[in-house]
């Protein structure tokens, strides 16, 4: 509900804006290049860091998440073009904030660097501001934004923004399936061979990157040192996976669901006195027979209440987001409880996460498209932020 309400208000908000554009001339619009996504669009304008502006993104050109960009159109960007006024970015867009006056100028120098932007804003009076400087602010009275630098999210993704401190004290473990030695259910298209470990490596690593700019922290359990995020659709089969920190991950199958569980519980018992919150998702891809389309599906403890709530907030919250971005569609996911040995031996309330049938095509398409990956991540972190008791 709370979703639909924002949207509205979102919808509202950009209609003011066109309409009562006397500060602001307009909204940034770009044309799209081969093989573009949504992603890779907004991450070349400096764009991809804040949900917020993929929101705004989908909402400006009434598109889905799982949408593909037309070469031959042109997109409404979340960036405003302000005309500066020669004077200074605070009296141009009419905001005291100087702390934000320097992001916005950072902002365009970076472009401009990057060949993005045409000229500097002192010489062309064109300035740029992007929509999360404007609208999606959630900073909390004294909190200020800052960039945190995480390697293991790669080179193109290891500057995070933290934008809020919502997930403060709240630590996440994010345990990836399998990994090093096995590389979980595995099927081949097009000559490449899709692995469960790389598709639910490469969703995690998102997540965990969405948390983070939430303030939380995060344990990456199963890591993998030099494959940061990837933004293709066939992900390299490898077997360099380690269990956190640097531990060689064993083939046998109880070994190795005992070694992440023993770091996971050692960790736990670490932040007993100084966390919020502690939870863990284990994220995993089914196998089943090809013709099979199986949506996003969830398994706790039985028993586990915080677990039970846990999953079922995350199952809701994707129910919203395919509601709001795909409405003829239905989404068929479901809770259930199960046995197994993560949800049974971990200390802290655990999700176990499915998030489709390798082998069906359709299903195929959630993770091979990187904006689906994408999608995912920023759905689940929604779940967790609601689980938590944020919207
Ligand atoms: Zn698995």
């Amino acid at each position: 509900m709370a979703g639909r309400i924002r949207t509205v208000l979102l919808t509202a908000l950009y209609l003011f804006i066109f309409s009562s554009s006397s500060v602001a001339a307009d909204n940034l619009k770009s044309e799209v290049q081969r093989g573009d996504g949504i992603h890779s669009l907004l991450t070349r304008y400096g764009l991809a860091e804040n949900a917020c502006n993929m929101d705004s993104f989908l909402t400006l050109n009434g598109m889905g998440p799982t949408d593909f960009l037309m070469l031959d159109r042109k997109y409404v960007l979340p960036i405003k073009v302000y005309t500066y006024n020669g004077t200074s970015i605070r009296s141009t867009i009419g905001d005291e904030d100087y702390e934000k006056a320097v992001r916005i100028q950072y902002f365009n120098e970076q472009l401009v660097k990057k060949g993005i932007k045409d000229a500097d804003y002192r010489k062309d009076n064109i300035l740029w501001v992007p929509f999360h400087e404007l609208y999606c602010g959630q900073a909390v009275e004294g909190f200020k934004p800052y960039t945190t630098v995480i390697p293991i999210f790669g080179e193109e993704h290891k500057n995070v923004t933290v934008s809020d401190e919502r997930l403060k004290g709240h630590v996440y473990y994010l345990v990836s399936g399998h990994g090093g030695p096995d590389p979980g259910a595995m099927t081949k298209k097009d000559g490449h061979f899709l692995c469960e470990d790389e598709y639910a490596y490469d969703v995690t690593i998102r997540l965990a990157r969405n948390l983070i700019s939430h303030g939380a922290t995060v344990y990456m359990i199963t890591r993998d040192r030099d494959d940061g995020i990837r933004d293709t659709e066939y992900l390299e089969m490898d077997k360099d996976e380690r269990c956190y920190y640097n531990k060689a991950i064993p083939l046998n199958q109880v070994a190795r669901l005992r070694q992440r569980v023993n770091t996971v519980n050692k960790l736990y018992d670490k932040h007993k006195n100084d966390a919020v919150q502690q939870r863990m998702v284990t994220i995993h891809v089914d196998s089943r027979s090809e013709g099979q389309k199986i949506d996003i599906f969830f398994y706790h403890y039985e028993g586990s209440q915080v677990g039970e709530k846990l999953a079922n907030t995350m199952l809701t919250t994707i129910k919203d987001k395919y509601a709001e971005h795909q409405k003829d569609r239905e989404y068929r996911g479901v809770v259930k409880t199960r046995n197994l040995f993560m949800l049974r031996e971990s200390k802290p309330s655990t999700v176990y996460i499915e998030l489709g049938n390798i082998t069906n095509d359709f299903d195929q398409k959630r993770l091979l498209i990187v904006n689906n990956r994408q999608a995912i991540a920023n759905w689940l972190d929604l779940g967790l932020l609601k689980e938590a008791g944020f919207e």
